[in-house]
């Protein structure tokens, strides 16, 4: 098949890309690299720099089969401020995209949504079925194109098949193309900030050590400023057994399987909606404890004011997937904290 995948200079999207090509897909990147990298864009994907309005028509017109779309705006927290940057890039891009399949005759589409359409949920495990209630302009938006799909699906014969993914951490190794990882900026994921603090400290003591074996106390310079910053715990009194939010955190590289079931599942006229998750739920104290266990330093937090909006606990049900598609996680904590980790200290592509 030849997939456009949109976004596909992304942290997700790239992995995506890359596992379409492992299987022997072809593969066109669609990317305006607001917030993508090239050199994120696997080798042998094919490349154009453009966005979904201006650009759509033409992609598609190279051959495409089917559309795994990730271009998107992603900060809740940025989505509050500037809501119409949100509607306009998230619904009015991804509308001006599915019209230009409509006129192509491309109508296989996957689409990363999020958990985020939930909102504060009443129950836990969330179900597919659970009230979509989005607490933000960025879940807003999702839930918005979620519902288009539906339409498309109904009205243009559509087959979509939309994936609410929950907390997405680690780094996807690709075996001819070294590591793909995150690299937002800012950062404001928990796994990435809590392993930048880890980070730091371990080129503090290596830098120490080095000064030391030289006999040199100065060598080492001055802590350059913020590297003392422990990790930020938002908030330790909730109604959780340690007090810390609980979230489901899925491998990437487990979440880039579901887009290839989720491809073969996108039925003509029919639009599917899966969430994505372990169904585990872990605190923010066990992933800072997790971190400091696979990276052997002793990571210092402390706790800070809640972040406004942040639900108590956050967990998928993963059935519905498992059961019609047969996708289930298969990579735990330990495997997404390691691979983050060994790909923020490798060499950079
Ligand atoms: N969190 C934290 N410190 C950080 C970043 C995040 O305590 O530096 C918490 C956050 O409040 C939430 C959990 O970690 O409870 C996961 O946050 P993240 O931003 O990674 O994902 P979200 O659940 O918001 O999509």
């Amino acid at each position: 098949m030849r997939v456009l995948v949109t976004g596909g200079a992304g942290y997700i999207g790239s992995v995506v890309a890359a596992s379409l090509l492992r299987e022997g897909h072809q593969v066109v990147v669609l990317d305006d690299l607001s917030t993508g990298h090239e050199d994120a864009v696997p080798k042998g994907a094919e490349f154009i720099q453009g966005t979904l309005r201006d650009d759509s028509r033409g992609a598609l017109g190279r051959g495409i089969d089917a559309v795994v779309h990730f271009a998107a705006k992603s900060l809740v927290s940025e989505s509050v401020a500037r809501p119409g940057l949100y509607w306009d890039n998230n619904l009015g891009g991804t509308l001006a995209l599915l019209d230009a399949m409509r006129i192509a005759d491309v109508r296989r589409i996957v689409f990363s949504s999020t958990a985020a359409v939930y909102g504060d949920p009443v129950r836990v495990p969330i179900e597919e079925t659970a009230l979509t209630r989005p607490t933000s302009p960025y879940g807003a938006s999702k839930l918005a194109v979620d519902t288009a799909l539906a339409e498309y699906a109904r009205l243009h014969g559509f087959g979509a098949v939309s994936l609410r993914y929950f907390n997405v951490a680690g780094a996807h190794q690709d075996p001819g193309g070294g590591w793909l990882g995150e690299r937002h900026s800012p950062e404001t994921h928990l796994i990435p900030n809590v392993l930048a603090v880890a980070s730091r400290l371990r080129s503090i003591s290596s830098g120490a050590a080095a000064a030391a074996s030289s006999g040199s106390a100065a060598a080492a310079g001055p802590a350059a400023p913020g590297t003392d910053r422990p990790v930020q715990i938002y908030g330790d009194d909730y109604p959780t057994a340690d007090g810390t939010c609980i979230r489901d955190y899925i491998h990437v590289t487990d979440l880039a399987a579901a887009h290839l079931r989720g491809l073969d599942a996108s039925i003509p006229g029919m639009r599917r909606v899966y969430n994505l998750g372990s169904g585990a739920g872990i605190s923010v104290r066990e992933v800072i404890e997790m971190c400091a266990s696979v990276t052997g330093v002793d990571i210092p937090a402390r706790v800070a004011p809640r972040r406004p909006g942040d639900p108590a606990v956050l967990v998928a049900s993963s059935a519905r997937i498992q059961a019609e598609l047969g996708w289930t996680a298969r990579l735990d904590l330990r495997a997404m904290i390691a691979d983050a980790w060994a790909c923020s200290t490798a060499q950079p592509r």
